[in-house]
């Protein structure tokens, strides 16, 4: 386990405009500590880890492993692969075809030179460690894919290296399995309590298994904080976007209240100007916003936002707003739902248990919508 820090890492790629994949990145990670990078597809992710294991130039920055330096542009210090202790998991798994199981395992113990009695011996626990002790004689091609992934697990840990970077390593798994093999990388991880450094796009999996996440916008780290935080405070609309706070409501303040922002009401499908509600329509007297902000945006998750019969008053802490169903389907204990406000579309998750009133939600159906006046903050 080591302290690991990263200071002002810049990797560009040669073209036509040249891309920055990494932009002046700096982070620091505490040994044992799980950090989550998260970001879409493009954002540099999978250049920041290439940066950590040695597997590309850096134009300029630093990285130190506990008390050795592995990088260091300007004093040229850049050691390869196999002089940093670093295990490395894969989406694509990249198992040796030709290789058993135990040869696989033990690749990188045989690039770093572990002596030949130590390394069956790691091998034999970094199998035991993923439950693939029985499949050490087999080829990759002979295990299923859950199997493979595991075993590129064992060979990440095999080494026992300071850290262990992980490129989506579930991606390529079916939704049962990725369940599966995440809970157990969870489990592992608390265990042996490796430092790591999880490479996603997928914010579910960012938030189980985060320490800390850092939410990557070209090259850069746009919020760097636990998986509450970065949930319930998103510092920007990037991140509230891309944590899953997928419904926006701009609101403009209007004499004491507040009144839906943007132009009349109509309703997209049909051209019709819609009766759920023009601008000029008042949704909330008050809201717990500071006087010096006249327009807001209000950003809310599918689930925060609720639904009842359009002639229901909401309780007295919501603010409610007249809408219509666009679509409605059935999502097992919940409805998902897609409703016009003025010309917002948004979308709600009505709960089934409790309230069958919601499995009967259809197209053109009017209700009303409402969120809590605290979504508003
Ligand atoms: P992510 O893993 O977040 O999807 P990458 O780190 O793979 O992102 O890529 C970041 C950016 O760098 C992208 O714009 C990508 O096109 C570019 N890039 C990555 N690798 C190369 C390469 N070998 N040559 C040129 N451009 C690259
Ligand atoms: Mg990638």
């Amino acid at each position: 386990m080591s302290h690991v820090r990263i200071e002002g890492l810049t990797k560009r790629f040669a073209g036509k405009p040249p891309a920055v994949a990494v932009d002046d990145l700096s982070l620091e990670i505490e040994p044992g500590e799980f950090i989550v990078l998260l970001g879409p597809s493009g954002c540099g992710k999978t250049t920041t880890l290439r940066c950590l294991a040695g597997l590309e130039t850096p134009d300029e920055g630093r990285i130190s492993l506990g008390d050795q330096m592995v990088l260091d542009v300007r004093g040229k210090v850049n050691l390869p692969p196999n002089k940093r202790r670093i295990g490395m998991v894969f989406q694509s798994y990249a198992l040796w075809p030709h290789m058993t199981v135990r040869r696989n395992i033990g690749y990188p113990l045989r690039t770093r030179r572990v002596a030949r009695e130590q390394a069956r011996r790691r091998i034999d626990e970094a199998a035991e460690l993923v439950d693939c002790a029985a499949l050490l004689d087999r080829y990759p091609a002979q295990l299923s894919g859950g199997q493979q992934q595991r075993v590129a697990l064992a060979r990440g840990l095999a080494a026992q290296p300071d850290l262990v970077l992980f490129d989506e390593p579930l991606s390529n798994l079916d939704a049962r399995l990725r369940d599966q093999v995440r809970a157990q990388l969870h489990e592992l991880h608390a265990r042996l309590g490796f430092t790591a450094v999880f490479v996603t796009h997928d914010q579910s999996e960012a938030l189980a298994l985060g320490d800390r996440l850092a939410i990557m916008k070209a090259g850069r780290i746009e919020q760097l904080d636990t998986p509450e935080r970065v949930f319930e405070e998103p510092a920007t609309e990037y991140v509230a976007g891309f944590i899953g706070m997928s419904n926006r409501l701009p609101l403009r303040r209007q004499g004491t209240g507040w009144i839906l922002a943007g132009g009349p009401g109509t309703n997209e499908q049909t051209g019709e100007a819609s009766s759920s509600g023009g601008a000029s329509r008042p949704v909330a007297d008050e809201l717990p916003v500071p006087r010096s902000h006249s327009e807001i945006a209000v950003r809310l998750r599918p689930d925060d936002l609720r639904l009842c019969p359009a002639e229901e008053k909401p309780p007295a802490h919501g603010v409610a707003l007249a809408a219509e169903v666009v679509d409605a389907q059935f999502g097992g204990r919940h409805m998902d739902v897609v409703v016009a406000i003025a010309d917002s579309r948004l979308h709600a998750q009505a709960p089934l248990t409790g309230k069958p009133w919601a499995r009967s939600l259809a197209r053109g159906q009017r209700v009303t919508a409402w969120f809590a006046k605290d979504a508003a903050l």
